[in-house]
Order: structure tokens, then sequence, then C-alpha cells
């Protein structure tokens, strides 16, 4: 029965004689049966007597008891486990070759060793879990990288150099990962063995046995600090510029900007303001630590010195008109850097470490200075950090610049508008009094001899005309101005559109037959509604006089209809007409689409028209082709519509 076992069987009695080989073993051995049985052991095989084997044999033999040894053969060049069994005669040796599991073994010790030194050689931090989400391994460089022991990392010690803020969250992505067994990534931010917080990123994949059974995660942790914080640096500028540009007030811009920088561009950071008289004013200070509160309205009384200082980082920027970047400000800088033993107790109390300075210059004019401090453990400032810093000043100072320029502009605008106001009421007043007296000469120039003074009445008449128009010019200028201040408003009444139509295409007719052309009306007999008439009468003239004065002395047509409770009015000529570029323009405030040589005109006429239009809740376009024509299209409500904000109010005038 034995002889068909895959192992060596063999007995030997107490004088070492061998009692029984079975067919595997003298297949092994080379030798028969009836060659070996009654030989004695040692004499058949020598070398066995010095190897490890025969010492265990003998160890049985003498102690009676089962001893189980392994050892390589060299003569076979095979690895052999022998179990020597005392039986009742002596012993029997059962005898099992193993190369293949020792090499399997060995294979797999050496691919671990092989492991374990790539593992704690590569570049990244690597850590091995169970299936409960205990950590079992972590590699050489996560205990280089966070200063942890390597007993501390293992379980969930690891989550001690993880930054408070994160571990919560850290904690949870890993302890549901066992549950989900899919690969998952979290970023936290890991504590460095100098005591600085990083961004890093975990990856973790599971690990499955060789029958695909959940063996826990291995997983790869990278710093991407680096990384992390140039993308918080662009969202920050993004949202700094988008800040600097909302508004045109620079003190509260710059102080907001001041606000935005922590904690991306520092934990502190100070705005000093260079002012008329020369002076500097320490004007906004924002610190993420609300514990230092009292530092941060302590600090007003150390702003820089305009004078310059050579070590103190703000008054060398101010001064130097350059970024200045101390990386390692320890206790060195301060004492170097500070105006005395206050200043001095000032600095070591905020306990920066690391502290830039940049100055906010706009049109080569230096208007203040932007100081970052580092007080985040083991926070250092970069060159890149400066950079940024460089550029929010850039951005800053151009904010302030353009809000200088902005109440400069408005400055100059109200100087202007007041000029306006004052200039055209005026120059209105003496008209008055001239067209009653050119009245009055006319009337009496009817009386005058002809003959002596032939020229007389069509001059006076010449003078009447150019006064009416000085008279209208100054309407224009003083309606701007009513409008300018906000002190536009309407008188509205119940009245007929097409009455006021056709009285003001009236008045219009010497003009038109003196110049040869013709007005073409198309007007229902009446369309009611509530408007200010004096102010339709203004936009139906200003149409009127566009039409004749850019008409080619062509007819002008006049239409108006009701369209759903909206009357429509359309004035069209056939004269030079609009170029497209200038046709958008034309409703804008002293804007001109001819040259002024050969028309005159301020650019006010359709200004005032669109703004009394709107502010009937109504609408005004135009449509032209050059030099084939104009049509301007007016829509009023019957009723004026709710007044919107911006709407003049109605009331008296
Ligand atoms: P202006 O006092 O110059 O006429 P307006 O505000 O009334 O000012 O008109 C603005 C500009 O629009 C004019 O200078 C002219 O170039 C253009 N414009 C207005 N009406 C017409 C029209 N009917 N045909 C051609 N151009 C016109």
């Amino acid at each position: 029965m034995l002889d068909g076992v895959g192992h060596g069987v063999v007995a030997v009695d107490r004088e070492w004689r061998l009692s029984f080989v079975n067919a595997w073993m003298e297949r092994v051995l080379g030798r028969s049966r009836q060659e070996l049985l009654g030989r004695e052991l040692w004499t058949e095989f020598p070398t066995l007597r010095t190897s490890s084997f025969g010492d265990v044999y003998r160890r049985a033999m003498r102690d009676g008891v089962e001893v189980v040894h392994e050892d390589f053969v060299p003569s076979s060049n095979a690895w052999f486990e022998s179990r020597a069994s005392p039986s009742a005669t002596g012993l029997i040796l059962f005898i099992r070759d193993v190369t293949e599991r020792r090499r399997a073994a060995q294979a797999l010790s050496e691919s671990e060793a092989r492991f374990r030194n790539m593992a704690d050689n590569a570049p990244v931090m690597l850590w091995v879990s169970d299936e409960t989400g205990a950590c079992l391994w972590l590699n050489r460089q996560w205990h280089d990288y966070t200063g942890q022991s390597e007993q501390a990392g293992l379980g969930l010690g690891w989550l001690d150099s993880v930054h408070p803020e994160d571990r919560e969250r850290t904690a949870e992505a890993f302890l549901g990962s066992n549950v989900s067994r899919e690969p998952f990534r979290v970023e936290y931010r890991i504590r460095s063995r100098h005591g600085e917080y990083r961004w890093a990123i975990d990856a973790a994949s599971p690990r499955l046995g060789s029958s695909g059974e959940f063996l826990g995660y291995i997983g790869t942790v990278t710093d991407i600090h680096e990384r992390k914080r140039s993308e918080e640096r662009l969202a920050f500028m993004s949202e700094a510029s988008r800040i600097l540009a909302e508004s045109l007030d620079y003190e509260a811009t710059l102080a907001h900007a001041t606000e935005l920088a922590v904690p991306t561009l520092g934990e502190w950071c100070m705005l000093d303001i260079l002012e008329e008289g020369g002076g500097i004013k320490r004007v906004k200070v924002s610190c993420v630590d609300p514990t230092l509160d009292a530092l941060v309205r302590d600090t007003v009384r150390f702003p820089p010195a305009v004078t310059g200082h050579p070590r103190h980082s703000p008054s060398r920027a101010l001064v130097e008109g350059r970024a200045i970047l101390v990386e390692d400000a320890g206790d060195d800088y301060k004492q170097q850097a500070a105006f005395g033993p206050e200043h001095l107790a000032h600095m070591r109390a905020i306990g920066f470490q690391s502290v830039m300075s940049v100055p906010l210059v706009a049109r080569g004019r230096t208007l203040g200075v932007l100081t970052f401090l580092a007080i985040a453990p083991g926070r250092r400032f970069t060159q890149a950090d400066l950079e940024t810093a460089e550029d929010l000043a850039r951005r800053a100072a151009l904010a302030v610049d353009n809000g200088r320029l902005y109440r400069e502009a408005q400055q100059a605008v109200r100087v202007r508008e007041e000029f306006l106001q004052v200039a055209s009421h005026e120059l209105k007043t003496p008209l008055t009094p001239l067209s009653l007296k050119l009245q009055m000469l006319a009337r009496a120039a009817e009386t005058f001899p002809r003959e002596r003074f032939p020229r007389l009445p069509g001059d006076v008449e010449m003078m009447l005309q150019q006064v009416k128009r000085l008279s209208s010019l100054m309407d224009e200028l003083l309606d701007i101005s009513r409008i300018n201040a906000g002190r536009f408003s309407l008188t509205l009444e119940v009245m007929d559109l097409c009455s006021l139509v056709r009285d003001t295409m009236g008045r219009f007719e010497p003009e038109v037959l003196r110049m040869g052309g013709r007005l073409v009306a198309d007007v229902p007999d009446a369309l009611v509604g509530v408007w200010d008439r004096q102010r339709l009468e203004q936009v139906m003239t200003n149409l009127l006089s566009n039409a004749l004065k850019y008409g080619g002395g062509r007819p002008v047509q006049v239409r108006v209809w009701e369209e759903g409770g909206v009357a429509c009015m359309v004035v069209r000529d056939e004269g030079i007409g609009i170029s497209p570029e200038a046709l958008p323009r034309i409703f804008e405030k002293f804007e001109r689409a001819v040259s002024e040589r050969h028309y005159g005109g301020l650019g006010l006429g359709l200004y005032i028209t669109r703004q009394i239009v709107e502010a009937l809740g109504g609408t005004i376009r135009a449509e032209s082709v050059k030099d084939q024509g104009s049509s301007f299209t007016v829509e009023l409500p019957l009723t004026p519509r709710p007044a919107g904000p911006g709407t003049p109010a109605t009331g008296a005038r």
C-alpha cells in the first residue's frame, strides 16, 4: 500500500537495519528493495551519518519522540522533509520532496522584501490597511514626512497627522470605503515634521486576495500643496479682480481686498496708505485669528516709516518702491526691524515667521503698501506668494487710480453741468426782452418809408428768426441740465395726439413752403391718451425739424395710428439718411452723425426726445438707409405705465 504514495517510507529496527523501503524511495535512491533490506542505514548511506537528517533520526530513536525536519540535500539538488516516527520495532521515516513549496515560499518572501524595499524608496507615501480600515503598514516616506514613529501611525494613529479640521471628513472617507470597497480619493492637510500643514491627496485601491476576497486597501499619499496653493492663488486673484473692479470707492475696495487676502496670502494682512500731507496711516488690518484682536488694534501704532528703515519690510517696500520678501522673519529679523522695544515686543507677540510687503504704485506714484504675515505653524512665504501679492497690489493700485480718476471726472462733469445750467439760464434771460424789442421794431418798421429803409423789414424778420433759433438752443441746454439734475418732470392730461400733430405740422408750413418741400399727413381724426402736451409737442417739433433739416427738400410724411392700446407715430423723410455705424449713437447726448460745417445743432434734440418718450413709458427707434432717408417711430401707451426706477416723476415742471 505504501508503494503507491507520493513520498518515501522507510522503516529501520533499533540496530538501524532497513526493514522496509517503498517503491517511491527505491526510485529516488536508484536501489532495489532486495538490495537494501537487512542492511544498516548508515553503512548504505554514509553521507546521512553526518547530515542534519542523521542527527534528527538518532534523536528520535534515542528519545522515542517524533521529529520533523527539513533540509537541502546537495546530492539530489532538492529540499526534503523527513518525519521520523518511533515505532514498536524502531523508526519509520516519512520522506517528502518539498523543493517546490520551498521555492514558492522563498519567492514570496523575496517578493515581499522587494515590495517593501520598493515601497520604502518610492517618492510617495504608501500605506496598507486591513479589511476593518486599520492601518497595517506605512512606508518610510510617511514616517520621514510626518515625523511619526512606525508604531504611532498604525491602526488609526496616522489620523493624528491630519489637520483637525480635515480629520472627520478623512476618517469618514476611509471607514465608508470599507463598506463600498471601491477605489477612493480624499484630499486633506497633513502635518509635516516641521509642524506645517500641507495639502495632500490620498488615493486608495482595494486589495483583493487570490480568490477575490476583500483584504483592505493600499493607498498613496502625494503632497499637492504647491498645486493646491497655486489653484487657491488663482481663485483668489480672480475673486480679488472682480471685487476690485466692482466699486470705484477705492478705500472701501482696498479694505475689502485686504480682508480677502487672508488666509490665502498669509494669516495677517495690513494696508498702509500715504496721506495727502505726506504722512502714512494704517487704514486696515485683517487677521484670521480672533485671539489676536488686541494686537490687531495695537498695530496701528506701528505704521511704516516714511523716511525709510533699512530692515523693516513695509518701510522698505514703501521707500524703495519694490516688493520685499523676508522668508525667514525669525527673531533676528524682528530685532533688526523693530522701531523700538515696544515694537519688538509687538512683533514677537504676533509671532509671525515670514513677511512680505508690496508697494501700491499707480502711474509711477506710490500710494501705500500692503504687508502680509505668515503666522500658521511652519508657513513660509515663497516667491510664488510674492508674485501673487504683487499682482494683487498692481490691480489694487489700478483700482485706486481708477477710483481717483472717476472722482475727478465726476467732479469735472458736475462743474460742467453747473456751468451749463447757469450759462443756459443767463444766456436765455436777455433773449426774451430782445425778442420783444425786435417785434416792436418790426411793427414800427412797417410805418417807416420803404424807399429809405428797403431792407429793414427783411432784416428784422431775419433777426427774429435767429433769436428764435438761439432761444430753442437755450431750451435744449436747459432741458439737459434739468435731466442731469433729475429735475425733469411731466404734466399729464387727457389730450388728443392727432390735433397736436396737425398743429405742429401747421407751424412748420411757412418754413416748408420757403424751402419748396412738402409735408404729407396720414393722421386720423383723433387719438386720445394721457400724456404731457408740451413735451409731446417738443417731440414732434424735434422730429419734424430734423426731417426737414436732413430731408434734402424732399417730401416728409407723418403717420399716426393706434395699435393695441399703443399710439404709433412715424416721421419719414427721403433725405441724407444715417450711416449704420452712427445709427445706434444718435439718441445719445451730444451725438451727431453729420459734420457741424454743413449742419448746425447741438446733438441734443434726439436725446431729449428719447427721455420724454421713455418717461411716458414709450419707445423710439430709427431706421435709415444712407442717402435714401430715415424714419423715426414713436410708440406711446395711451396711459403711462407705472414709473420704473430712473423714470422722471410726474408733477409740476
Ligand atoms: P442735432 O441738433 O445735431 O440735429 P439731434 O439729437 O436732433 O441733434 O440728432 C442727432 C443726429 O442724428 C444729427 O446730428 C444727425 O446727424 C442725425 N439725424 C437726426 N435726424 C435725422 C434725419 N431725419 N436724417 C438724417 N440724420 C438725422
